[in-house]
Protein backbone atom coordinates (compact mmCIF):
# COMPACT_ATOMS: atom_id res chain seq x y z
CA UNK A 1 0.00 0.00 0.00
CA UNK A 2 1.14 3.36 -0.71
CA UNK A 3 1.49 5.16 2.04
CA UNK A 4 0.76 9.38 2.13
CA UNK A 5 0.19 11.72 4.02
CA UNK A 6 -3.46 11.55 3.95
CA UNK A 7 -3.25 7.46 4.84
CA UNK A 8 -0.62 8.18 7.09
CA UNK A 9 -3.04 10.47 9.54
CA UNK A 10 -5.77 8.58 9.52
CA UNK A 11 -3.52 5.64 11.04
CA UNK A 12 -3.10 7.61 13.72
CA UNK A 13 -6.75 8.64 13.83
CA UNK A 14 -6.54 11.71 12.12
CA UNK A 15 -8.89 11.93 9.50
CA UNK A 16 -8.91 14.24 6.25
CA UNK A 17 -12.35 15.79 7.44
CA UNK A 18 -10.27 16.32 10.69
CA UNK A 19 -7.58 18.56 9.28
CA UNK A 20 -10.22 20.32 6.97
CA UNK A 21 -9.27 23.85 7.30
CA UNK A 22 -6.10 23.44 9.01
CA UNK A 23 -2.25 24.33 7.76
CA UNK A 24 -0.11 21.26 7.66
CA UNK A 25 2.18 22.89 4.80
CA UNK A 26 5.90 21.28 5.56
CA UNK A 27 4.52 18.41 8.15
CA UNK A 28 5.14 15.89 4.60
CA UNK A 29 7.87 17.65 2.77
CA UNK A 30 8.86 15.17 0.51
CA UNK A 31 5.15 15.16 -1.06
CA UNK A 32 4.98 16.32 -4.56
CA UNK A 33 1.85 16.71 -5.97
CA UNK A 34 1.54 15.49 -9.58
CA UNK A 35 -1.32 16.97 -10.19
CA UNK A 36 -2.41 18.02 -14.07
CA UNK A 37 -4.70 19.90 -15.59
CA UNK A 38 -6.99 19.77 -18.84
CA UNK A 39 -10.47 20.35 -20.45
CA UNK A 40 -13.36 18.10 -21.21
CA UNK A 41 -14.75 19.80 -24.52
CA UNK A 42 -17.38 18.47 -26.77
CA UNK A 43 -17.72 18.20 -30.53
CA UNK A 44 -21.49 18.90 -29.95
CA UNK A 45 -22.61 19.26 -26.73
CA UNK A 46 -23.91 22.81 -25.57
CA UNK A 47 -22.72 24.16 -29.25
CA UNK A 48 -26.05 24.61 -29.91
CA UNK A 49 -26.22 26.73 -33.57
CA UNK A 50 -22.71 27.41 -33.63
CA UNK A 51 -20.73 24.70 -36.35
CA UNK A 52 -17.33 23.86 -34.33
CA UNK A 53 -14.88 22.71 -36.63
CA UNK A 54 -11.10 22.04 -37.22
CA UNK A 55 -9.98 25.79 -36.67
CA UNK A 56 -12.01 25.49 -33.18
CA UNK A 57 -10.19 22.70 -31.57
CA UNK A 58 -6.91 23.07 -33.12
CA UNK A 59 -6.83 26.70 -31.52
CA UNK A 60 -7.91 25.23 -28.55
CA UNK A 61 -5.13 22.89 -28.34
CA UNK A 62 -2.83 25.64 -29.08
CA UNK A 63 -4.16 27.33 -26.00
CA UNK A 64 -3.49 24.35 -23.81
CA UNK A 65 -0.27 24.30 -24.35
CA UNK A 66 0.23 27.79 -24.19
CA UNK A 67 -1.07 27.31 -20.60
CA UNK A 68 0.33 24.07 -19.29
CA UNK A 69 -2.44 21.66 -20.39
CA UNK A 70 -1.64 18.13 -20.89
CA UNK A 71 -5.09 15.92 -20.99
CA UNK A 72 -8.14 16.75 -23.63
CA UNK A 73 -11.34 14.82 -23.27
CA UNK A 74 -13.85 14.86 -26.26
CA UNK A 75 -17.22 13.81 -25.94
CA UNK A 76 -18.46 12.48 -29.14
CA UNK A 77 -21.88 12.94 -28.92
CA UNK A 78 -24.53 15.02 -27.16
CA UNK A 79 -27.79 14.31 -25.94
CA UNK A 80 -30.98 16.82 -27.06
CA UNK A 81 -32.66 15.74 -23.45
CA UNK A 82 -29.79 17.93 -22.08
CA UNK A 83 -29.06 19.85 -25.14
CA UNK A 84 -32.07 20.10 -27.26
CA UNK A 85 -29.87 21.37 -30.55
CA UNK A 86 -27.53 19.33 -30.49
CA UNK A 87 -28.29 15.39 -30.62
CA UNK A 88 -26.56 12.32 -32.03
CA UNK A 89 -23.41 10.58 -32.78
CA UNK A 90 -20.80 12.79 -34.12
CA UNK A 91 -18.52 10.92 -35.98
CA UNK A 92 -19.26 9.42 -39.50
CA UNK A 93 -20.12 5.80 -38.26
CA UNK A 94 -19.87 3.20 -40.39
CA UNK A 95 -21.71 0.33 -39.14
CA UNK A 96 -24.85 0.72 -40.96
CA UNK A 97 -27.04 -0.02 -37.55
CA UNK A 98 -25.55 2.92 -36.04
CA UNK A 99 -26.38 5.44 -39.02
CA UNK A 100 -29.81 6.55 -37.79
CA UNK A 101 -28.37 8.23 -34.65
CA UNK A 102 -26.07 10.68 -36.47
CA UNK A 103 -26.11 14.10 -35.81
CA UNK A 104 -26.25 15.36 -39.55
CA UNK A 105 -25.63 18.65 -38.39
CA UNK A 106 -22.33 18.00 -36.69
CA UNK A 107 -19.29 19.00 -39.18
CA UNK A 108 -17.68 16.10 -37.86
CA UNK A 109 -20.37 12.94 -38.31
CA UNK A 110 -19.80 13.59 -42.73
CA UNK A 111 -16.41 11.31 -43.94
CA UNK A 112 -16.05 14.48 -46.55
CA UNK A 113 -15.57 16.99 -43.24
CA UNK A 114 -14.70 14.73 -40.71
CA UNK A 115 -11.26 16.95 -39.01
CA UNK A 116 -11.41 14.81 -35.45
CA UNK A 117 -8.37 12.54 -36.61
CA UNK A 118 -6.19 15.49 -37.34
CA UNK A 119 -7.25 16.99 -33.88
CA UNK A 120 -5.49 13.95 -32.80
CA UNK A 121 -2.54 14.21 -34.67
CA UNK A 122 -1.73 17.79 -33.22
CA UNK A 123 -2.77 17.10 -29.47
CA UNK A 124 0.55 14.26 -29.78
CA UNK A 125 2.98 17.11 -31.59
CA UNK A 126 2.19 19.08 -28.37
CA UNK A 127 2.20 16.14 -26.14
CA UNK A 128 -1.42 16.60 -24.98
CA UNK A 129 -3.21 12.95 -24.16
CA UNK A 130 -6.38 12.60 -25.62
CA UNK A 131 -9.21 10.81 -25.01
CA UNK A 132 -12.71 10.35 -26.00
CA UNK A 133 -16.04 10.17 -23.72
CA UNK A 134 -18.84 7.71 -24.45
CA UNK A 135 -22.11 7.33 -23.20
CA UNK A 136 -24.37 3.93 -22.01
CA UNK A 137 -26.96 5.77 -23.39
CA UNK A 138 -29.22 5.21 -26.57
CA UNK A 139 -30.44 8.10 -29.40
CA UNK A 140 -33.59 8.96 -31.06
CA UNK A 141 -32.90 5.85 -33.64
CA UNK A 142 -31.86 3.06 -31.89
CA UNK A 143 -34.78 1.23 -32.41
CA UNK A 144 -34.24 0.83 -36.21
CA UNK A 145 -30.91 -0.39 -35.51
CA UNK A 146 -31.60 -2.11 -32.48
CA UNK A 147 -34.90 -3.39 -32.16
CA UNK A 148 -35.88 -5.23 -28.91
CA UNK A 149 -33.51 -2.97 -27.24
CA UNK A 150 -34.71 -1.63 -23.43
CA UNK A 151 -34.45 0.73 -21.06
CA UNK A 152 -34.40 1.27 -17.46
CA UNK A 153 -37.85 0.61 -16.30
CA UNK A 154 -39.63 1.36 -12.70
CA UNK A 155 -41.70 -1.49 -10.93
CA UNK A 156 -45.22 -0.56 -12.75
CA UNK A 157 -42.90 -0.64 -16.11
CA UNK A 158 -42.42 3.34 -16.41
CA UNK A 159 -39.35 4.51 -17.59
CA UNK A 160 -37.29 6.83 -15.31
CA UNK A 161 -37.99 10.14 -16.46
CA UNK A 162 -40.88 12.09 -16.85
CA UNK A 163 -42.17 13.52 -19.95
CA UNK A 164 -43.40 16.81 -20.61
CA UNK A 165 -47.28 15.85 -21.72
CA UNK A 166 -46.96 18.49 -25.03
CA UNK A 167 -43.77 16.58 -25.73
CA UNK A 168 -43.72 16.10 -29.64
CA UNK A 169 -42.92 12.94 -31.13
CA UNK A 170 -39.20 13.68 -31.87
CA UNK A 171 -38.66 14.77 -27.89
CA UNK A 172 -40.82 11.98 -26.59
CA UNK A 173 -38.07 9.57 -28.70
CA UNK A 174 -35.02 10.94 -27.41
CA UNK A 175 -36.32 10.55 -23.78
CA UNK A 176 -37.43 7.19 -24.09
CA UNK A 177 -34.43 6.28 -25.50
CA UNK A 178 -31.88 7.16 -23.03
CA UNK A 179 -31.47 5.03 -20.32
CA UNK A 180 -30.51 1.95 -21.98
CA UNK A 181 -30.03 -0.98 -19.75
CA UNK A 182 -27.07 -3.49 -19.47
CA UNK A 183 -28.91 -6.48 -18.93
CA UNK A 184 -30.24 -6.24 -22.31
CA UNK A 185 -28.34 -8.12 -25.19
CA UNK A 186 -29.41 -5.68 -27.67
CA UNK A 187 -27.88 -2.95 -25.33
CA UNK A 188 -25.07 -4.58 -24.89
CA UNK A 189 -24.67 -5.07 -28.35
CA UNK A 190 -25.26 -1.45 -29.18
CA UNK A 191 -22.51 -0.74 -26.84
CA UNK A 192 -19.98 -2.57 -28.15
CA UNK A 193 -20.91 -1.54 -32.06
CA UNK A 194 -20.69 1.82 -31.31
CA UNK A 195 -17.21 1.59 -29.15
CA UNK A 196 -15.86 -0.68 -32.34
CA UNK A 197 -16.78 1.99 -34.61
CA UNK A 198 -15.54 5.12 -32.99
CA UNK A 199 -12.22 3.37 -31.83
CA UNK A 200 -11.00 1.70 -34.70
CA UNK A 201 -11.53 5.18 -36.27
CA UNK A 202 -9.32 6.44 -33.84
CA UNK A 203 -6.74 4.13 -32.79
CA UNK A 204 -4.57 6.62 -32.19
CA UNK A 205 -6.52 8.26 -29.58
CA UNK A 206 -5.00 7.61 -25.33
CA UNK A 207 -7.86 6.18 -24.40
CA UNK A 208 -11.55 6.84 -23.97
CA UNK A 209 -13.56 7.43 -20.66
CA UNK A 210 -17.30 5.91 -20.36
CA UNK A 211 -20.13 7.17 -18.56
CA UNK A 212 -22.87 4.52 -17.70
CA UNK A 213 -24.18 2.03 -17.31
CA UNK A 214 -25.90 2.70 -13.72
CA UNK A 215 -29.32 1.84 -12.48
CA UNK A 216 -31.44 4.38 -11.00
CA UNK A 217 -33.27 4.42 -8.23
CA UNK A 218 -35.73 0.88 -7.85
CA UNK A 219 -34.92 -0.24 -11.06
CA UNK A 220 -34.74 -2.07 -13.13
CA UNK A 221 -37.55 -4.09 -13.55
CA UNK A 222 -37.22 -4.25 -17.39
CA UNK A 223 -37.81 -8.10 -19.06
CA UNK A 224 -33.85 -8.06 -19.71
CA UNK A 225 -33.20 -7.36 -16.13
CA UNK A 226 -36.05 -9.55 -14.53
CA UNK A 227 -34.50 -12.63 -17.25
CA UNK A 228 -31.05 -12.39 -15.86
CA UNK A 229 -31.90 -11.95 -12.60
CA UNK A 230 -33.81 -15.29 -12.58
CA UNK A 231 -30.54 -16.93 -13.89
CA UNK A 232 -28.23 -15.37 -11.64
CA UNK A 233 -29.89 -15.89 -8.53
CA UNK A 234 -33.50 -18.00 -9.33
CA UNK A 235 -35.56 -15.48 -7.97
CA UNK A 236 -37.09 -12.19 -8.51
CA UNK A 237 -36.07 -8.41 -7.45
CA UNK A 238 -38.94 -8.02 -5.10
CA UNK A 239 -37.61 -11.51 -3.39
CA UNK A 240 -33.98 -10.73 -2.70
CA UNK A 241 -32.93 -8.02 0.27
CA UNK A 242 -31.40 -4.39 -0.70
CA UNK A 243 -27.94 -5.66 0.26
CA UNK A 244 -28.41 -8.88 -1.90
CA UNK A 245 -29.84 -6.20 -4.73
CA UNK A 246 -27.63 -4.10 -4.35
CA UNK A 247 -24.59 -6.48 -4.51
CA UNK A 248 -26.42 -8.29 -7.63
CA UNK A 249 -26.50 -4.79 -9.42
CA UNK A 250 -22.45 -3.87 -9.04
CA UNK A 251 -21.63 -7.81 -10.42
CA UNK A 252 -23.82 -7.10 -13.04
CA UNK A 253 -22.13 -3.76 -14.09
CA UNK A 254 -18.62 -5.20 -13.47
CA UNK A 255 -19.28 -7.68 -15.94
CA UNK A 256 -20.75 -5.45 -18.54
CA UNK A 257 -17.90 -3.28 -18.09
CA UNK A 258 -14.95 -6.03 -18.29
CA UNK A 259 -16.59 -7.36 -21.47
CA UNK A 260 -16.25 -3.45 -22.72
CA UNK A 261 -12.74 -3.17 -21.29
CA UNK A 262 -11.86 -6.13 -23.10
CA UNK A 263 -13.50 -5.14 -26.59
CA UNK A 264 -11.28 -2.05 -26.11
CA UNK A 265 -7.93 -3.52 -25.42
CA UNK A 266 -8.42 -5.82 -28.14
CA UNK A 267 -8.93 -2.94 -30.39
CA UNK A 268 -5.67 -1.21 -28.95
CA UNK A 269 -4.14 -2.95 -25.73
CA UNK A 270 -2.57 0.97 -24.75
CA UNK A 271 -5.62 2.61 -24.55
CA UNK A 272 -6.36 3.75 -21.34
CA UNK A 273 -9.72 3.11 -19.77
CA UNK A 274 -11.52 5.35 -17.74
CA UNK A 275 -15.11 5.55 -16.19
CA UNK A 276 -17.21 8.58 -14.61
CA UNK A 277 -18.18 7.21 -11.06
CA UNK A 278 -18.33 9.01 -8.03
CA UNK A 279 -20.74 11.74 -6.35
CA UNK A 280 -22.18 12.64 -3.24
CA UNK A 281 -26.17 13.11 -3.37
CA UNK A 282 -27.70 16.29 -1.32
CA UNK A 283 -28.20 13.96 1.75
CA UNK A 284 -24.17 13.23 1.61
CA UNK A 285 -24.81 10.01 1.36
CA UNK A 286 -22.06 8.57 -0.97
CA UNK A 287 -21.99 4.83 -0.22
CA UNK A 288 -25.76 4.82 -0.43
CA UNK A 289 -25.84 6.50 -3.87
CA UNK A 290 -22.79 4.19 -5.21
CA UNK A 291 -24.40 0.73 -4.61
CA UNK A 292 -28.00 1.93 -5.60
CA UNK A 293 -26.57 3.00 -9.25
CA UNK A 294 -24.58 -0.40 -9.16
CA UNK A 295 -21.05 1.15 -8.72
CA UNK A 296 -19.59 -0.46 -5.66
CA UNK A 297 -15.98 0.52 -5.57
CA UNK A 298 -14.86 -2.97 -5.05
CA UNK A 299 -16.43 -4.27 -7.64
CA UNK A 300 -15.26 -1.31 -10.21
CA UNK A 301 -11.80 -2.28 -8.70
CA UNK A 302 -12.43 -5.98 -10.11
CA UNK A 303 -12.95 -4.49 -14.08
CA UNK A 304 -9.16 -2.79 -13.41
CA UNK A 305 -9.71 0.63 -15.00
CA UNK A 306 -7.00 3.17 -15.31
CA UNK A 307 -9.02 5.85 -14.08
CA UNK A 308 -11.60 7.06 -12.62
CA UNK A 309 -13.63 10.45 -12.47
CA UNK A 310 -15.71 11.54 -9.37
CA UNK A 311 -18.09 14.36 -10.29
CA UNK A 312 -17.42 17.62 -8.58
CA UNK A 313 -20.49 19.92 -9.39
CA UNK A 314 -20.10 22.63 -7.01
CA UNK A 315 -23.79 21.75 -5.74
CA UNK A 316 -22.92 21.71 -1.85
CA UNK A 317 -22.44 25.40 -1.68
CA UNK A 318 -19.31 25.82 0.76
CA UNK A 319 -18.97 22.13 1.88
CA UNK A 320 -18.02 21.42 -2.05
CA UNK A 321 -14.65 20.62 -1.36
CA UNK A 322 -15.56 18.48 2.08
CA UNK A 323 -18.29 16.16 0.15
CA UNK A 324 -15.79 15.57 -3.02
CA UNK A 325 -13.02 14.40 -0.80
CA UNK A 326 -15.54 12.18 1.07
CA UNK A 327 -16.10 10.68 -2.49
CA UNK A 328 -12.61 10.45 -3.47
CA UNK A 329 -12.15 8.24 -0.06
CA UNK A 330 -14.88 6.01 -0.62
CA UNK A 331 -13.27 5.18 -4.03
CA UNK A 332 -10.23 4.75 -2.90
CA UNK A 333 -8.82 4.38 -6.42
CA UNK A 334 -5.04 4.62 -7.35
CA UNK A 335 -6.14 7.44 -10.27
CA UNK A 336 -8.70 10.10 -9.68
CA UNK A 337 -9.38 12.38 -12.53
CA UNK A 338 -11.71 14.92 -11.28
CA UNK A 339 -14.59 15.65 -13.33
CA UNK A 340 -14.77 19.98 -12.56
CA UNK A 341 -18.24 21.92 -14.04
CA UNK A 342 -17.38 25.20 -14.09
CA UNK A 343 -20.32 25.86 -16.37
CA UNK A 344 -22.03 29.02 -15.77
CA UNK A 345 -25.46 27.83 -17.69
CA UNK A 346 -26.56 24.46 -16.86
CA UNK A 347 -27.57 21.84 -19.32
CA UNK A 348 -31.55 21.62 -19.90
CA UNK A 349 -32.69 18.74 -17.37
CA UNK A 350 -29.89 19.35 -15.20
CA UNK A 351 -30.41 21.98 -12.62
CA UNK A 352 -26.29 22.97 -11.22
CA UNK A 353 -25.56 26.59 -9.51
CA UNK A 354 -24.06 28.84 -11.72
CA UNK A 355 -20.06 28.91 -11.60
CA UNK A 356 -18.07 32.50 -11.50
CA UNK A 357 -14.07 33.09 -11.67
CA UNK A 358 -14.26 33.21 -8.06
CA UNK A 359 -16.00 29.70 -7.44
CA UNK A 360 -13.15 28.92 -10.25
CA UNK A 361 -10.20 30.02 -8.10
CA UNK A 362 -11.10 28.62 -5.08
CA UNK A 363 -11.82 25.15 -6.34
CA UNK A 364 -8.92 24.72 -8.31
CA UNK A 365 -6.41 26.18 -5.32
CA UNK A 366 -8.21 23.43 -2.94
CA UNK A 367 -7.09 20.67 -5.60
CA UNK A 368 -3.67 22.09 -5.49
CA UNK A 369 -3.45 21.79 -1.91
CA UNK A 370 -5.41 18.64 -1.49
CA UNK A 371 -3.18 16.90 -4.10
CA UNK A 372 -0.11 17.57 -2.01
CA UNK A 373 -2.19 15.42 0.71
CA UNK A 374 -3.47 12.62 -1.83
CA UNK A 375 -1.75 10.95 -3.85
CA UNK A 376 -4.37 9.19 -5.73
CA UNK A 377 -5.54 12.36 -6.95
CA UNK A 378 -4.00 13.40 -10.64
CA UNK A 379 -6.17 15.34 -12.53
CA UNK A 380 -8.48 17.62 -12.94
CA UNK A 381 -10.23 18.36 -16.17
CA UNK A 382 -12.43 21.49 -16.73
CA UNK A 383 -16.41 20.83 -17.77
CA UNK A 384 -17.46 22.36 -20.41
CA UNK A 385 -15.11 23.81 -22.62
CA UNK A 386 -17.38 25.00 -25.07
CA UNK A 387 -19.83 26.57 -23.33
CA UNK A 388 -17.65 28.93 -20.41
CA UNK A 389 -17.76 32.52 -20.31
CA UNK A 390 -13.88 34.14 -20.94
CA UNK A 391 -13.77 34.90 -17.39
CA UNK A 392 -14.07 31.32 -16.59
CA UNK A 393 -11.68 30.37 -19.14
CA UNK A 394 -9.09 32.70 -18.16
CA UNK A 395 -10.04 31.96 -14.13
CA UNK A 396 -8.44 28.56 -14.91
CA UNK A 397 -5.05 29.72 -16.92
CA UNK A 398 -4.57 31.99 -14.08
CA UNK A 399 -5.03 29.70 -11.16
CA UNK A 400 -3.49 26.33 -13.20
CA UNK A 401 0.20 27.96 -13.18
ZN1 LIG B 1 -33.32 -3.58 -17.07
Amino acid sequence: MEINRRKFLTMFGITPLALYGREFKGFWKEDKPDLHFGWTTCLTYQTDDRKLGFEYFNNLLDEMHEHGMTHLKVMMASHGNFSPKNHGLAWPAKNEKLKPQLDKKAVNAHEETEFFSRIINKAHVLNIKIYIEIKYLGMRGINEGYPGIEVLRKKDGQIIHTIRPEAGTEEREKIESLHICCNNIHAQQYMRDKIFDVLTRYQNLDGIVLEHPSYSGNTCYCNGTQHQLKNDLGRTIDELSVDEYQRWKSKRIRDTLIDLKELIKSINPKFEFGFYTGFSPSDGNVENFQLTRGHDPKALKEVGFDFLMPYCEGRHKKLETREIEKVIDYLDFPYINLHTTIRREPPLNYPLPPKGPKYVKSIINWGKEYAKTNRQFKRMTFFNEVKIPDENRQAVYDSII
